[in-house]
């Protein structure tokens, strides 16, 4: 069965088309500019062939119907019809404390995610918007929500609460979410079956542009570091991650900030883009990093520190911990990242081989000495298979 991926932003909308009999990507895609002139579309397939076209799309419809001519396309397309595609997976940003899985999306499904547009206004109405056309353009076809939020939704209330009034928890809904749960969840579940143990405790570094981490016990989420949003946590490209909210206050005086200019400033402008005045993006601060640059340096040097008490205060929640995995962009590729988290964690019973840490690697790659008490390893992740996998098991439940 064919699984069209679906993971829509307000503007724009990624997408795979992913052989889920054999889990391999037929084709990706991404529509950019929706709703504004200039709107264009890119596709290419895994042997390589490319699908362009510049079109504008008023509303993600028009971009879902464009979508699907690109997925028939006689030269560039992967399959000759729409009906080869057998059900569609969205990414849905946020499930609230309504959904603790994903599931099949019906008009009540829908109604909820609309409920809770208001958790995630930044990518819930796009979410929600590509959703509504899609059952639009696609009628009869399964289609299932995956929610970035559902695997953290194991965590118990102790780890979800704020310090804050029970009844405003309860009134509002505010407490600790955790994001990247498709990531989180593909990379646990694939080292769960690497370590082959019957009880493991497993902390997971998603490193990206937006970075997480939680851990896992026995394959369920008893902690992450992002929270009721996903600024919390680890200092990423350009989120400044936790904050004392009283500095928040006394900067956004300080800079005539608005509230809202106050929470977009702490997530686009902050992070290590903010300490290094220079960029988000890891392969730029290396590069300035090798040619001496201070504040590019201090920048790194801080995120990893905050990995690094954050793997520390997750061993302390999972009792002692089996595996560290690294996943997302950095985590992947930035040897020079993990080995600033690895430095000085032999307390923690880890010995790390620098020298492997160096070599670029395919697939899961095995950071950590083979007398190390805790198995350091990366491990690719793969949130458009996390997805498809989901949307796959959940329609063939659906169907019996
Ligand atoms: P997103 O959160 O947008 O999915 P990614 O997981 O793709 O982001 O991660 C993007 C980050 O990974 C960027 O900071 C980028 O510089 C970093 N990255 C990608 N490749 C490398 C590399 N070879 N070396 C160092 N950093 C890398």
């Amino acid at each position: 069965m064919n699984i069209l991926v679906i993971n829509a932003g307000s503007s724009s909308l990624k997408y795979q088309l992913i052989d889920i009999a054999n889990e391999t990507m037929l084709l990706k895609g991404i529509c950019d500019r929706i709703g504004m002139k200039g709107g264009s579309i890119n596709q290419k397939t895994a042997d390589g062939r490319q699908f362009r076209l510049e079109e504008d799309m008023p509303t993600h419809k028009e971009a879902i119907e464009l979508v699907l001519k690109a997925l028939v396309d006689k030269e560039a397309g992967a399959i000759s019809s729409v009906s080869e595609i057998g059900a569609v997976g969205h990414r849905v940003l946020h499930s609230g404390e309504d959904f603790h899985s994903s599931v099949v999306i019906d008009d009540e499904v829908v109604r909820i995610c609309e409920k809770n547009a208001e958790l995630g206004p930044l990518h819930m109405p796009g979410n929600i918007a590509c959703i509504k056309s899609c059952r639009e353009v696609m009628p009869g076809v399964p289609m299932v929500a995956v929610f970035d939020t559902t695997f953290h939704s194991t965590m118990p209330p102790k780890a979800f609460m704020y310090g804050i009034p029970y009844s405003v928890y309860q009134q509002y809904k505010v407490r600790k979410y955790g994001f990247h749960g498709t990531s989180h969840k593909f990379v646990s579940e694939e080292a769960v079956k690497f370590l082959g143990a019957e009880h493991s405790r497993i902390i997971i570094c998603h490193l990206g542009n937006g970075s997480s981490i939680s851990a896992v016990k026995d394959g369920k989420c008893i902690d992450t570091s992002m929270g009721f949003t996903p600024l919390e946590g680890l200092i990423m490209g350009t989120r400044s991650g936790d904050i004392d909210p009283a500095a928040v206050e006394f900067m956004r005086a300080k800079l005539s900030m608005t509230p809202e200019d106050a929470v977009q400033f702490l997530n686009k402008k902050c992070g290590m883009l903010g300490i290094s005045e220079l960029d988000s993006d890891m392969r730029v601060l290396e590069k300035a990093i090798e040619e001496g640059n201070e504040k590019a340096a201090l920048a790194v040097e801080a995120a990893a520190y905050r990995i690094k008490k954050y793997i520390g205060s997750f061993a302390a929640a999972l009792g002692g911990v089996d595996a560290i995995v690294f996943t997302g962009g950095i985590g992947e590729n930035s040897s020079y990242m993990r080995k600033l988290v690895m430095q000085d964690m032999e307390y923690l019973g880890v010995e790390f081989d620098f020298d492997e840490n160096e070599k670029r690697a395919e697939g899961l790659h095995m950071l950590s000495k083979s007398e190390s008490y805790v198995k350091v390893f990366v491990l690719p992740t793969n949130e458009e298979l996390s997805i498809a996998r989901e949307t796959a098991q959940l329609v063939a439940a659906d169907k019996k």
